[in-house]
């Protein structure tokens, strides 16, 4: 029997206008990339009364911290079993918030330093409602196509989107695009590793697991020196996280390049869960106490940790961050150990004590031919090793407040010029507090 009950049927034609068809934009301050970093910072700016725009390029928010599943927060306590948190600002928010929802913070108070595992879901709608709520505008599946410097002045940003090409001007802009995306395509000096890529990882949620018989790290990581050529593996080491009584793990077992070349970049996506899938066969079958029912809930998107960053007013080298050096200009801190990955079988891994603290300058957010640029999160001037041990979600945390409050304090002058001692006043919580 034919149901005859009204549908809508109507249709228009219409046809692409060639003149004026891209959107425009005005804000005070513009933040390219939506990772932790410019989440910080967009929520930031707007808490100070700026109008804000933050664009992604891709359809969502959060970055790798949800987009990549990296599952943890880490850097954002000081050492020891009881350290103190190092960073407030959004972090307070996230933990408070998350922390009332059944099964989506967990605290891991480890000997070396604490760190919080964390249900990407739950952080996700955190990340949106927060952006919604503080009236920031979005505009996500957003690519950068072109830069209008003027002098030493980043004037407009042109984005191309699915739907037609956005321009957004502003007064000050925050590239926390992780690539430098932004400071590259302004013209600005950039710097990628000399020797040879920093590995990022593509990272995989098992659910289904047998967490009563999860194997440690150690075990994990000594059969895979074993056995590893048997299943094709690359890496060979294992860093599980575990959210205890949600029978899922996100596991980080795998090494891919990062190349910023367009067309390598896709295969190696692809060539990363391939590595994935061998990852899996082996942990079902070498630990079948917890794996051997697992299935693959979900591969995050290719994570990213170091490819390109920005030539600061000053460059963090590894000798500071070992020092603990104490910047006038100090903006963020944590104590997060060096964690290089810069061989494709595992990482350098170098802790700090219980008492130490590294400090990140605001010169190594300011590009040095830029006046009302900054940049945050994993893309900021450091030596390899240095910004291995910054780049951590803690400390991005820090920049990304600190990167508001510079460009407000900045207005139309230049973010060369603010007053760092008026800086470090606003940063009071992320520079010195022990709670
Ligand atoms: C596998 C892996 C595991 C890690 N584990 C941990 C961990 O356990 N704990 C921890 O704290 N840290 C960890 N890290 C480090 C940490 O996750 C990252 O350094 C941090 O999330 C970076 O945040 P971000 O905001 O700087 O950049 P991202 O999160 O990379 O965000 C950058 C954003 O910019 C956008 N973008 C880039 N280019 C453009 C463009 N041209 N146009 C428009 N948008 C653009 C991207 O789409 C992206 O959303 C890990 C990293 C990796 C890769």
């Amino acid at each position: 029997m034919v149901d005859n009950s009204p549908v809508s049927t109507g249709t228009r034609i219409v046809r692409r206008e060639i003149a004026g068809s891209s959107w425009r934009v005005e804000a005070d301050i513009c933040i390219v990339g939506a990772g932790i970093s410019g989440i910080s910072a967009a929520l930031e700016a707007a808490r100070l009364g700026r109008k804000v725009v933050l664009v992604d390029g891709l359809p969502a928010l959060g970055g790798q911290a949800v987009n990549s599943i990296i599952a943890t927060f880490c850097g954002l306590y000081s050492n020891g079993a009881n350290g103190y948190q190092f960073t407030h600002g959004i972090a307070d928010d996230i933990l408070r918030d998350l922390g009332k929802l059944a099964g989506a913070l967990h605290y891991q108070r480890r000997p070396l330093t604490t760190v919080v595992y964390y249900d990407e879901i739950a952080l996700s709608r955190w990340v949106e409602e927060s952006v919604r709520q503080a009236g920031i505008t979005v505009v996500v599946g957003a690519v950068l196509r072109n830069v209008t410097v003027e002098g030493r002045r980043i004037k407009e940003i042109e984005l191309a989107t699915r739907y037609g090409d956005v321009k957004v001007r502003a007064t000050g802009f925050v590239d926390a695009s992780g690539d430098a995306a932004l400071t590259w395509q302004a013209g600005f000096d950039c710097r990628e590793p000399l020797n040879g890529p920093v590995y990022g990882t593509q990272m995989v949620v098992l659910e289904n697991i047998d967490e009563t018989h999860l194997p440690s790290m150690a075990e994990i990581g000594d059969r895979m020196k074993e056995k590893g050529d048997a299943y094709g593996l690359f890496r060979r080491e294992c860093i599980p996280f575990a959210i205890p009584g949600r029978n899922i793990v996100a596991l980080n077992m795998t090494h891919i390049e990062n190349p910023l070349d367009p067309l390598k970049a896709s295969v190696v996506a692809l060539e990363g869960k391939m590595q994935a899938d061998r990852a899996v066969m082996f942990l079902r079958k070498e630990f079948p106490a917890c794996f051997a029912n697992s299935r693959v809930r979900a591969y995050g998107l290719p994570g990213v940790r170091q490819t390109r960053w920005i030539v600061g007013t000053r460059q963090l080298t590894l000798a500071d961050v070992r020092a603990g050096t104490r910047f006038p200009d100090a903006v963020a801190r944590t104590a997060w150990p060096v964690e290089l990955h810069d061989h494709s079988t595992g990482h350098v891994w170098q802790t700090f004590d219980d008492d130490h603290v590294h400090y990140v300058p605001l010169g190594s957010l300011i590009p040095k031919d830029a006046d009302n640029l900054l940049a945050v999160g994993r893309c900021i001037d450091a030596d390899t090793a240095a910004l291995s041990s910054v780049r951590v979600m803690g400390p991005c945390i820090a920049m990304g407040a600190a990167a508001a409050h510079a460009l407000d304090l900045a207005g139309n002058g230049s973010v060369q010029q603010i007053d760092v001692a008026a800086l470090a006043k606003r940063l009071h919580d992320n520079l010195e507090s022990t709670r």
